[in-house]
């Protein structure tokens, strides 16, 4: 098939967000009689999946400190329970298991769950939350841990088979998805912000809307769009930062280890909930006893057969590189720079074996192939969701995005006209206003 001269709309990346987009732009304009999917096309320089999308463990959950954060991915929840089985999800519910540090923040996620509606229960006391974890795993051995947030909701989904999956989705809708073609920049035309037309190293295509959903390529794209580099913001404290950094990197480090997943399987030989661990307990190796540290860390895990395995990661650490200077490609695994490195695999593995008694001296089973990857991150380290140039909409999110299946979904009601006020709190101006999203007592910078 040609290269196409125009689509009406261009949507660039075929990770999550693009394909979301895809997804409710085409029924939206079938719904309306105003078009079809075939005034739709997916640029992709790579392949489906080629980006975040396609390394996400795949973690959907409710449990964010920032009430925008709750109600958003409250809303994509309900899209992933709308077909659990054609787009890969496992409805297991997500567990956030802590240490006193965090009891007063995770009080108030749950209370702020009850408003919305999202079924989630609260256990607290050191006792009573291990006797809870222990109903759940008999071998559960986590020391000092004084809160359990259980969402019933949530899960995680698997990844490639959720894109492969709304790829047949969007094509059966008429939208065209051309791989292997590299979007260079955007043409406006005179005396006007708006984009005429997205260049191409295979031609340029004249368009009406473009909606960028490029991951940890954010970076680029913000360039391409005459963005600033640095930015004025506000902190939450009303104090004025000039000259900060519009975008940062941090790898997210994540593994598999290579043993039956249903080792994991619960008390009832069930599959249990998503478990993410945060504590300031000692940690010390399941490989040698020696301590690896006594500063708060933090884990996730679950059993998982499209891993083959134990898959979950920890938090991620900051890549110290100029900004301007990294190198998103090769992205993931294929990155000589950022994949998940042996400290990590040590630190994971012991922190397993911490929790769980029936993960102690399986060091070996890690499995050692590179894993892992960067994301582009905010100043407040929340995504950007916003509207450039007239007609450009950004979903500029590498960190949390594989749960927010509908932000695309919001965005493409946003250009055929209908504001969303889920999408308020995640605009760019809210960095000159102040209104950044609160931080919470996690060791993750996203939580
Ligand atoms: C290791 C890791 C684990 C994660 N785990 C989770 C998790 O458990 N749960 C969760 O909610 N989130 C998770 N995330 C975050 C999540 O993966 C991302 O937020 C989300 O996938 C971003 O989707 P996207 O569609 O914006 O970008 P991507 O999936 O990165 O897609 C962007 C696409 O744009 C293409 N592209 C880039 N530049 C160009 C160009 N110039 N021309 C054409 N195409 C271009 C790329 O090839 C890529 O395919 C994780 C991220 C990482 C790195």
């Amino acid at each position: 098939m040609a290269f196409p001269e125009h689509s009406k709309y261009v949507i660039i990346g075929a990770g999550i967000h693009g394909m979301s987009s895809a997804w409710r732009l085409a029924e939206r304009l079938k719904e309306s009689g105003k078009g079809s999917g075939e005034d739709i096309v997916i640029l992709e320089k790579s392949g489906i999946a080629a980006g975040a999308s396609g390394v996400a463990c795949g973690v959907v959950r409710n449990n964010y400190f920032q009430p925008a954060m709750r109600k958003l991915m409250a809303h994509s929840v309900d899209i992933w329970e709308s077909d659990p089985e054609g787009l890969s999800y496992h409805p297991v519910g997500y567990m956030q298991i802590s240490s006193e540090s965090m009891r007063d923040d995770v009080g108030s996620i749950y209370e702020q769950q009850q408003a919305i509606g999202y079924e989630s229960v609260f256990i607290e006391g050191e006792q009573k939350s291990t006797e809870y974890m222990k109903g759940i795993f008999n071998d559960w051995q986590a020391q000092g841990i004084t809160s359990v947030l259980h969402e019933k909701r949530g899960g995680y989904s698997n990844q490639t088979k959720t894109m492969y999956a709304l790829a047949d989705k969007v094509e059966a809708m008429g939208v065209r998805i051309i791989t292997g073609v590299t979007v260079k920049g955007f043409v406006t035309e005179n005396g006007s912000g708006a984009v005429s037309a997205v260049e191409t190293d295979k031609g340029n295509i004249s368009c009406e809307q473009v909606i960028v959903g490029a991951g940890p390529w954010a970076r680029d794209f913000w360039d391409m769009l005459d963005m600033p580099k640095q930015i004025t913001l506000k902190d939450l404290q009303g104090k004025t930062h000039d000259g900060v950094d519009m975008w940062r990197f941090w790898q997210l480090e994540e593994g598999v280890l290579q043993v039956d997943p249903s080792v994991m399987m619960d008390n009832d030989g069930n599959m249990p909930p998503v478990i993410h661990v945060d504590t300031d307990a000692t940690l010390y190796s399941t490989v040698d006893g020696s301590k690896v540290t006594d500063e708060m860390w933090g884990i996730y895990y679950k059993p998982d057969w499209h891993f083959n395995g134990i898959q979950g990661g920890a938090s991620p650490y900051k890549v110290d590189t100029p900004v301007d200077e990294v190198a998103i490609d090769p992205y993931g695994p294929s990155s000589p720079e950022f994949v998940a490195s042996a400290e990590f695999a040590h630190m994971w593995v012991s922190a397993l074996a911490h929790c769980q008694a029936r993960f102690e001296g399986t060091m070996p089973k890690y499995h050692k192939e590179s894993s892992g990857g960067i994301g582009c991150f905010t100043p407040d380290s929340f995504p950007v969701i916003d509207h450039f140039r007239e007609n450009v909409a950004m979903i500029a999110d590498s960190n949390h995005g594989w749960k927010m299946i509908g932000v695309g979904h919001l965005i493409a009601d946003e250009i055929l006209g209908e504001k969303q006020e889920l999408l308020e709190p995640f605009r760019f101006s809210r960095f000159a206003e102040g209104k950044l999203h609160p931080v919470s007592n996690s060791p993750y910078p996203w939580s």
